[in-house]
């Protein structure tokens, strides 16, 4: 067995043992292998272990991927920060977006969807660590703009995502999961948004997140190995 396929089975286990120990059902819990930084063959090894989801951070570098794997029918989800002047290229490549934390952003990628393509689906990336976190709308200001972008033509809002502040406190990151969770349920009791995503929980912490109830988890590390940092210049 390679160190790759090892490895998901091992993410496949814990995720399925935190689902038993939280009383839920692991079927409510998709797991989103993070790709960014390693090449399309490590893509191709998960695919063919039978992982559909990928995730990447990175414009030029994820859709380089999409466009050479495009055989493979894979899912493709953008996870990083998005600067405006690269909407275009997210719209046209990806299934998802989950940074989405501004109205102009959302606005653009539902303009650059080709009306042809299945609407992109949406997740509000929302900053729950206050003061510790740059990215992400302010928990005060998420009614409006997931109003707002519920609205859009080519979008579809599925739900939010969080990446809480690096802490070993776990009590903490729990919090910071629970108000994710408890924004989603009160947007979807009063606007009756139906949203039915929770991206949250990365490698080190995807326990604690879906103790809290993420739908989505967010794994590169624990399944690919450890990042050699690019060069951060094209986000
Ligand atoms: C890199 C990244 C991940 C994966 O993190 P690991 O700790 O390697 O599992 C998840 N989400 C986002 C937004 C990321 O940038």
């Amino acid at each position: 067995m390679t160190a790759l396929s090892a490895n998901l089975q091992a993410v496949r286990a814990r995720i399925e043992s935190a689902c038993l120990r939280a009383g839920r059902d692991p079927a409510e819990v998709r797991l989103l292998a993070v790709s960014k930084t390693f090449p399309a063959d490590a893509v191709v090894e998960a695919a063919a272990e039978g992982q559909r989801a990928f995730g990447e951070n990175y414009v030029q570098e994820g859709c380089a991927k999409v466009e050479q794997l495009a055989a493979l029918g894979l899912e493709w989800h953008f996870i990083g920060p998005l600067q405006s002047n690269k909407s275009r290229l997210v719209a046209t490549h990806f299934d998802w977006v989950h940074s989405v934390d501004r109205l102009k952003i959302a606005q653009r990628l539902s303009e650059q969807r080709a009306p042809h393509h299945a609407p992109l689906n949406i997740c509000i990336q929302v900053n729950v660590s206050g003061e510790a976190s740059k990215s992400g709308v302010a928990p005060g200001e998420l009614i409006e703009l997931a109003r707002a972008v519920s609205l859009l033509p080519q979008l579809r809002l599925r739900g939010l995502m969080a990446i809480p502040e690096p802490t070993e406190d776990e009590g903490l990151l729990r919090s910071r999961f629970a108000l994710l969770r408890t924004l989603r349920d009160q947007l979807n009791e009063t606007f009756a948004l139906g949203l039915d995503t929770l991206s949250m929980g990365m490698s080190a912490d995807l326990d604690l997140a879906i103790a809290e109830g993420a739908t989505v988890v967010r794994i590169g590390t624990a399944i690919f190995g450890t990042r050699t940092p690019l060069t951060e210049s094209t986000p």
